[in-house]
């Protein structure tokens, strides 16, 4: 493969651009993706909601087979459940490791997320040689100070795929564990109860870590009902329509099944800022809310920070995760019983990425992936 074809996203234009393939270095990589998801962020950008430099060379949730390797990769990159040599299967977390210089780096080490630094796939401007930065393309270019995990030979390249996804899902979830001191009732453990709101590919992945993590019960709200039976087979308890309850309804539903307090954590993934009302207004005093929807600005609430005192919430935000949760991610993508590949819905080739672009939040769709070998 000489050209290489990939994908370019701006708002509301992909294009099909070839590049010529690039030349690996001492500290590069080169791997031919088998295999890559759409993302809601993906949506987002396509739908202008994105402040960028487009186009973008999208897609950030791939696996891939190692096509060449610089002699120095190893060292320049981590490398996790390796060796690598070419022909290995691979993903790629979407953030380069931080950069160990700027405050955050020096004074928060564990959130490498929140380093400005970083050089991040399927979000950085195509224009940036070599421009295979993303993964909707046959071939993407790994750079210095990646992270590279192996894929276990037991995953298929698909669910291997939505190492990224569950990366997320699962530190959604991590997020809302204590401090070590779960029996005295603050956050996540065994038996508790959750409420997720939102069932697109971020909740169906958080009720799948959580049913894992040996929580109690779980509920779920949505407005479809062709993905809270989705939710249910993911391990889902109890679903709540938003089609047919409102919201004092919902909340009633949800306290019913809780001893009439509500659940000790709501994670809110449906990234519409009303739900995150909702959470509040749900969560039991004492009891944790986690946001992880909101990767995307979507609009404000009016809320009562008097809830906030009142409940003695803790009210938690995700960006990301540490490079080491899609070891996490791996694991449960491994060792789930939940009928994970149920999840991809659709698999489009290359030349019919903007229609899965299209597709992607549909009530029908949960996960569109993209085979750029087909
Ligand atoms: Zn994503
Ligand atoms: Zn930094």
């Amino acid at each position: 493969m000489s050209t290489i074809t990939a994908a370019t996203l701006a708002p509301d234009v992909v294009e099909l651009r070839q590049f010529p393939r690039p030349d690996v270095g001492p500290t590069g990589m080169l791997i031919e993706v088998l295999s890559a998801g759409i993302c809601g962020s993906d949506k987002h950008m396509y739908q202008g909601h994105a402040k960028l430099q487009f186009p973008v060379a999208a897609g950030h949730e791939m696996v891939g087979r190692v096509a060449a390797m610089g002699d120095q990769f190893e060292t320049s990159s981590r490398i996790v459940g390796g060796p690598v040599q070419v022909g290995d299967r691979v993903t790629i977390t979407p953030s380069t490791q931080g950069c160990r210089q700027c405050w955050f780096c020096s004074h928060v080490p564990h959130k490498p997320s929140l380093c400005p630094n970083r050089l991040i796939y399927g979000f950085t401007p195509v224009s940036k040689s070599p421009h295979l930065y993303g993964a909707f393309s046959q071939m993407m270019y790994v750079g210095p100070k990646s992270n590279v995990f192996k894929i276990p030979d037991d995953l298929s390249d698909e669910r291997a795929a939505m190492t990224e996804p569950m990366a997320v899902a699962s530190r959604a979830v991590e997020r809302a564990m204590g401090g070590g001191i779960p029996h005295i009732g603050e956050g996540l453990s065994v038996g508790k109860r959750v409420a997720v709101l939102g069932a697109g590919p971020i909740g169906q992945l958080v009720v799948v870590a959580l049913r894992h993590a040996g929580v109690g019960t779980i509920m779920v709200s949505d407005i479809s009902e062709h993905r809270l039976q989705m939710a249910r087979r993911m391990g889902a308890d109890i679903t709540l329509c938003i089609k047919d309850m409102d919201a004092s309804q919902r909340l009633e539903a949800v306290r019913e099944a809780t001893d009439g307090v509500g659940p000790d954590v709501v994670i809110e993934a449906a990234g519409v800022p009303a739900a995150f009302e909702e959470g509040l207004a749900m969560v039991r005093r004492g009891g944790r809310l986690v946001e992880v929807g909101h990767f995307f600005e979507n609009g404000t609430i009016a809320l009562s920070p008097h809830t906030i005192c009142h409940k003695e919430a803790d009210v938690l935000g995700v960006w990301a995760y540490p490079p080491m949760q899609f070891e996490t991610a791996l694991y449960l993508l491994s060792h789930s019983s939940a009928p994970l590949d149920d999840l991809m819905t659709t698999t489009l080739p290359l030349a019919e990425f903007e229609q899965g672009v299209r597709l992607t939040g549909n009530e029908q769709v949960i996960k569109v992936m993209i085979n750029p070998q087909l």
